[in-house]
């Protein structure tokens, strides 16, 4: 969650200040895209969103991409169908 940085006072000096990580940018499980709709915050700020703003309501949203979660429902309805 902390990450140690340098940072320089006024006087001068250089301290090490506990910084807070920056979170990372959602990225899709299966291409490494990274997501859209996914906002980059720190869980206690994503709780603070409304639920639509926090990732894609449909199914894998915020896990696959769109193409990729299309390309996956497409190959789930191809194995039903026979
Ligand atoms: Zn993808």
């Amino acid at each position: 969650m902390f990450k140690i940085v340098k940072r320089r006072t006024p006087t001068g000096r250089i301290v090490l200040v506990r910084g807070r990580k920056r979170p990372r940018i959602a990225i899709c499980a299966r291409c490494k895209k990274p997501l859209h709709g996914v906002p980059i915050k720190i869980p206690s700020e994503i709780r603070r969103l409304s639920k639509s703003k926090r990732r894609p309501s449909r199914p894998f949203g915020g896990y696959l991409c769109s193409s990729c979660a299309r390309e996956y429902f497409r190959e789930k309805a191809r194995k039903i169908g026979g």
